[in-house]
């Protein structure tokens, strides 16, 4: 391992210390980049006014510039002025699910930097859980964007060592406050459609939105199916570096799979299954899987393995938000 080159802060997840808090405070202020957890991922944060400091994030993770960030702000007061309008909808959704992961898209206001827009006319809001993300963005006394802290199309980090792996020395602190309690990126629900559409599924379940909005809204963006037919939104993402393929049970005994391959099961599958192979993780539960999902791809991507198989849960409704993740992490095995 190299000499690490980003800091590295350790803090409490639920009292962060004060000083470490300010240190990461001022390198937002100064337009630099902090990696911090949310309850869903570690986000790469920086200050969503300035052009300069939104530009850092794109250049660090190496990500297209037409893909908007999330911007996250400390509480539902502090929201309303980052958007032009503020629909009634808006309101109830905020007072019933922040903080939480839930992400409001809507109309923008013109001191959100356009670059993390992607230059279009709305901004993805969010209030986040952990103090130390909420404490953080107080300090700063600004607006936080934040995409997920890793290099654009790989895994997402839910540990700070996920974030090291992937960005030391392109970015300018972590702070450290162990695991994140969700594990899968935000519900992003689109409230300038007609009607209110989700863009990305998360743990947030339509189900759930349905009680404010009084219909489940449908999922529209970001689903592998609709992807392969909309031009700049990349199938593969959230990917392993080393060959991800996904099969069903039925399938585990296919000759052609290398000797030496590792197995994720998610969902409950039959013991059997996981005769044949040296590395098996197996995530059965979507409470227990959201979690661990990108930690276990991130171990089996670390193992030298020459090809990772994951088993898909079955397609029904509390395991959407999984599924849309593991499916673009994915090829499907008859295309090895
Ligand atoms: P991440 O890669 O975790 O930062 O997630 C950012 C995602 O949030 C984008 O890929 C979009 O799906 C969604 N998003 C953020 N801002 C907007 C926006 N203004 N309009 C539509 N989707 C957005
Ligand atoms: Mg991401």
């Amino acid at each position: 391992m190299p000499t690490p080159r980003t800091p590295i802060l350790v803090v409490s997840p639920d009292a962060p210390d004060p000083d470490a808090i300010c240190q990461a405070a001022d390198v937002i202020e100064r337009g630099g980049l902090v990696a911090f957890a949310t309850e869903t991922v570690y986000g790469l944060g920086a200050n969503a006014t300035s052009d300069g400091a939104v530009r850092r994030i794109f250049e660090a993770k190496g990500r297209e510039s037409t893909n908007p960030l999330i911007v996250h702000i400390d509480s539902l007061e502090s929201a309303r002025p980052f958007a032009s309008t503020w629909p009634d909808v808006a309101e109830r959704l905020a007072e019933r699910f922040w903080p939480g992961p839930l992400t409001l898209v809507l109309p923008k206001s013109p001191v959100i930097s356009s670059l993390a827009t992607a230059g279009g006319a709305t901004v993805g809001l969010r209030v986040p859980r952990p103090a130390v993300a909420r404490d953080l963005i107080r300090t700063a006394r600004l607006p936080i964007a934040a995409p997920s802290a890793n290099r654009s199309l790989r895994v997402s980090p839910t540990l700070a060592r996920h974030v090291a792996k992937d960005l030391d020395g392109r970015i300018d602190l972590i702070l450290d406050s162990g695991p994140t309690a969700v594990g899968i990126e935000s519900t992003v629900l689109d409230l300038t459609s007609d009607p209110p559409a989700i863009l990305r599924p998360g743990s947030i379940l339509p189900t759930e939105l349905a009680e404010i909005l009084g219909f489940v809204p449908a999922i529209r963006g970001q689903v592998p199916s609709f992807i392969n037919k909309s031009p700049g939104l990349n199938p593969i993402h959230y990917a392993p570096s080393t060959p991800c393929f996904r099969a069903g049970i039925d399938q585990l005994d296919d000759p052609e799979l290398p000797e030496n391959t590792g197995l994720l099961l998610v969902g409950h599958h039959n013991p059997d299954a996981r005769r044949a192979f040296a590395h098996v993780i197996e995530l059965r539960t979507p409470d227990f899987a959201e979690p661990a999902f990108y930690d276990a791809l991130h171990r089996l991507d670390e193992l030298d393995l020459d090809a990772i198989l994951v088993v898909p849960p079955p397609d029904s409704p509390e395991w959407v938000a999984l599924r849309d993740r593991l499916l673009r992490a994915t090829r499907p095995l008859d295309e090895a």
